[in-house]
């Protein structure tokens, strides 16, 4: 496997270290990975830098063209790169090869997008209009659940927009990020674009760096407030998608046998290890016992295993630390609630731990209040969706939500009051790439995605002219 390089100024370098990456199915070193000094997190900025100018002023047809030539290399090694995701990410193959070919898609997505020169009057005084322009030199910073999927956010909107880039992925999951920078090196003029490892040490060195001026940036809400920190002297943009809380709202008019895979799926996809995943779900008193056995008749049939494995559904969680994180919430849901499925940590290697349904558990509890991030679902009882709307609005979250009803008009009254960027009817945790896609409160700063995300890698210029 490998050598992986980092790709600084175009040109593919070893790192002035070197560091395991871990397969968190087995434990077992799965690669060695260049690790970046601060001088070559420098020399990558510097590259971004210089290569500004010329890029800024490349037609934006040129910029789309290599879009498009990215998206078609990323999809044509789609099965290498999702093996490679499983193995350093721990998600079942068909998932990790279905996240590259997503990421190709997203790519492809922006570049059908335009940056149009707004005439906002055209009179006999005067001609007013209004242009978006680069910024210059992104950092973008990636978490470890969807590495791929979560750089083709930011990646692709930044180049279109005329931006040069240095993207940074998670320390535990750099592999398939790097040998996408290997494919795609040469779609760009040098310094275009520049991907850098570290040991989760230089993402703040990034986004204190002078010649940055704007950080895009997934992961948790401790860490967003770093980076807005961090960001703060120079005044540069920031573009935060933090933790959530997702509450999936149930009430008493819908079938728990129709429902409960759904809401499975999107409390359990990747392990619960996805931002949007439900993370509490308030479920009506008067089908409260179905679908806790519902749930839990889903959670005992769920394969768990190593991602390569044929028909494992459910791979481990991706680190050590998150692996121990999930298992003091469990701990905790143990005194809290009634835990009616998993629970467990199967015995031997590997970050494992059973999808986990916990129910009689109220707000106030660890599991309810805080973000899990991971496959345990407290499932809590509620008298109405009034009720409901208050506690998932209680949470200093609000990055998505659902409501589950066939009474279509109190779902979407419900909707429209609850407080998170994103709220789904009858389902959970879509993203579409046209879709603009943000957090409320301490979920998020501004937008990503869609012609809205591709604004924010884009300062607005007005052209006034007298007549
Ligand atoms: P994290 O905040 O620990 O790390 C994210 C990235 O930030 C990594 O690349 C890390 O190296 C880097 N980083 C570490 N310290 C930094 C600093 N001081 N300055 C700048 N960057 C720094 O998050 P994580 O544990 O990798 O990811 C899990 C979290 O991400 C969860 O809370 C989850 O909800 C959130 N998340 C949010 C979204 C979203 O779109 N809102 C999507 C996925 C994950």
């Amino acid at each position: 496997m490998g050598p992986f390089k980092l790709l600084i100024d175009g040109r593919l370098e070893d790192g002035d270290a070197t560091m395991d990456v871990v397969n968190p199915a087995t434990e077992e070193p799965l690669a060695v990975c260049p690790r970046a000094s601060k001088a070559q997190l420098d020399r990558a900025v510097a590259a971004a830098k210089a290569a500004f100018p010329a890029w800024r002023d490349t037609p934006i047809d040129d910029r789309r063209k290599a879009l498009l030539a990215m998206a078609e290399t990323i999809q044509a090694h789609a099965p290498e790169l999702g093996r490679l995701l499983t193995q350093e990410q721990g998600k079942p193959l068909e998932a990790a090869v279905g996240e590259a070919y997503g990421a190709a898609a997203f790519f492809r997505y922006f570049a059908t997008l335009d940056l149009p020169v707004k005439v906002l009057d055209d009179g006999p005084n005067r001609k007013v209009e209004v242009r978006r322009r680069p910024l210059g030199v992104v950092g973008a910073i990636v978490p470890w659940n969807f590495p791929l999927v979560l750089m083709a956010f930011k990646v692709p909107a930044a180049l279109l927009a005329g931006n040069t880039v240095v993207l940074k992925p998670a320390a535990t999951t750099p592999l398939s990020t790097l040998r996408i920078a290997e494919l795609v090196k040469d779609i760009v003029p040098p310094g275009v674009l520049n991907v850098i490892a570290d040991a989760n040490d230089l993402g703040g060195e990034l986004t204190k760096h002078p010649d940055v001026r704007k950080i895009s940036f997934t992961g948790s809400t401790e860490t967003g407030r770093k980076v807005m920190a961090g960001a703060a002297d120079a005044l540069k943009r920031v573009t935060l998608e933090l933790g959530g809380n997702d509450a999936a709202i149930v009430l008493g008019d819908v079938d728990p046998a129709e429902a409960a895979p759904k809401i499975f799926n999107a409390a359990f996809q990747n392990s619960g290890q996805v931002c949007i995943a439900v993370k509490r779900a308030y479920v009506h008193e008067s089908i409260y016992d179905r679908m806790c056995e519902e749930l839990a008749r889903l959670a005992d049939a769920a394969v768990v295993g190593e991602g390569l494995q044929q028909g494992v559904q459910f791979g481990p969680l991706q680190n050590k630390m998150q692996y121990e994180k999930v298992l003091g919430f469990i701990e905790d849901a143990r005194k809290d609630g009634k835990i009616v499925a998993g629970g467990t940590a199967p015995e031997g290697k590997g970050y494992f731990i059973r999808p986990t349904i916990v129910r009689d558990i109220e707000d106030g509890a660890r599991l309810v209040d805080e973000e899990q991030f991971g496959p345990v679902l407290p499932v809590i009882r509620i008298k109405d969706g009034e009720d409901a709307l208050a506690r998932a609005n209680a949470s200093i979250y609000g990055l998505g939500g659902s409501i589950w009803s066939n009474d279509l008009e109190k779902a979407y009254d419900l909707a429209g009051r609850m407080e998170s960027g994103t709220v789904w009817i009858n389902k959970h945790a879509e993203l579409d790439p046209g879709v603009p896609f943000g957090g409320a409160k301490l979920s998020g700063v501004g937008t990503e995605l869609g012609e809205a995300g591709l604004a924010e890698f884009t300062q607005s210029q007005v052209i006034n002219m007298a007549r």
